[in-house]
């Protein structure tokens, strides 16, 4: 069906979160996203959401005010006034104006997805093939600078979260596998425990840590090396019988042909903002697949705009290791009439026409950075 954009707003909020985040490169203090909202002349509003972990540029480059930016000046101007057939050529136009800015045209794509699901009457699972699962698995993460990291993982395990994430990178290597070989001592087995130093260890101290996160019962070291260091990450893989994850290594299709070529990770986690939006993370995860490899969908504490995006895919992936898509329990407010559910530790995937969500102007007027 073809549309014509009347108009793209972006407008920034600044959303609070329960605690103060830490993760490796820098504290979350809010989460701040981009909130987009696609017009069409025939009537139909798309959402989407632009957002890095943080807000600012630490972690991707992007940060939501360059996000903003190169909407307003430079994505939006090429795509409004323009018949589209749909997703594929607005993405398309999108690259001819900017290159990379993966996490603003995520944003934009997601609420084409958004148009066309609505223009179809389905949710953008079923454009996407269909769903496999009606709830998707949420790991809680607790941040870097959290002292008593027992106390909080026990009050989430009691609410039915099976997977608990360690963010390393506040600490000497070594402290932090301390912290963790402790943490993880007084829980039970069978909780999975994942650890992820977004890329702050080199290969070296790598090898020599990971045996004792072997020993203390972590199940997935997720980005131990820098992201450009594909080839230490091929050798920690396998290197003991814990599970690699490629997060920041994977930000494009070529990262994921690369990582896969001869694989250099045993999971990849699979992210809309980071690789430019529901279509390419699709991609991604089928080049993972290709390869043997598992996909984990990743979050980056997405309001349940975001959080929607990635769950109408996450539904539709075969052998989802998990996911952290966190940010409904994170974040302690939305920007939606009936926000995203968690219950029994798993989000549940929404089932409304697009997204499935709707923006609340008096949420936004509230949060919107003035
Ligand atoms: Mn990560």
């Amino acid at each position: 069906m073809t549309h014509t954009i009347r108009g793209i707003t972006a407008r920034i909020v600044d959303m609070p979160i329960r605690r103060p985040h830490r993760i490796g490169v820098s504290t979350m203090r809010c989460q701040s996203s981009v909130i987009v909202q696609v017009l069409t002349e025939e009537g139909l509003t798309g959402l989407g959401e632009g957002v890095v972990p943080g807000g600012g540029p630490q972690w991707g480059g992007e940060s939501v005010d360059s996000i903003k930016v190169t909407i307003d000046r430079h994505l939006a101007p090429a795509l409004v006034g323009v018949p589209l057939h749909g997703v594929n050529q607005a993405v398309a136009r999108m690259r001819t104006v900017a290159a990379g800015n993966h996490f603003a045209k995520a944003a934009i794509e997601m609420a084409l997805w958004d148009i066309a699901g609505k223009s179809a009457d389905v949710p953008i699972h079923e454009l996407l093939g269909g769903r496999q699962r009606d709830a998707i698995d949420v790991l809680w993460s607790v941040g870097a600078g959290v002292d008593d990291p027992v106390s909080e993982l026990v009050s989430f395990i009691e609410a039915g979260h099976r997977t608990m994430k360690f963010m390393m990178g506040g600490r000497s290597p070594a402290a932090d596998t301390r912290r963790v070989a402790e943490a993880v001592s007084q829980l039970s087995d069978d909780v999975l425990v994942v650890v992820d130093a977004s890329g702050k260890w080199d290969e070296s101290t790598a090898r020599r840590l990971l045996p004792a996160l072997a020993d203390a019962g972590v199940d997935i070291a997720e980005q131990l090396v820098p992201e450009w260091n594909i080839e230490a990450m091929g050798r920690l893989t396998g290197l003991t019988s814990v599970w690699t994850m490629a997060d920041e290594s994977v930000r494009s299709l070529s990262d994921a042909h690369r990582i896969t070529r001869k694989p250099s990770a045993d999971i990849v986690a699979v992210k809309v903002p980071k690789l430019g939006g529901i279509s390419a993370a699709r991609d991604v995860a089928a080049i993972t697949r290709s390869a043997g490899l598992r996909c984990y969908a990743g979050g980056t504490m997405e309001t349940s705009v975001g959080t929607s995006a990635a769950a109408q895919l996450a539904s539709t992936l075969p052998d989802l290791v998990g996911s952290d898509l966190i940010g409904p329990i994170m974040l302690t407010d939305d920007v939606v009439t009936e926000p995203l559910a968690v219950r029994d530790g798993a989000l549940r995937i929404p089932l409304g026409v697009g997204l499935g969500v709707e923006l609340d102007e008096d949420k936004i007027r509230h949060y919107v950075r003035k």
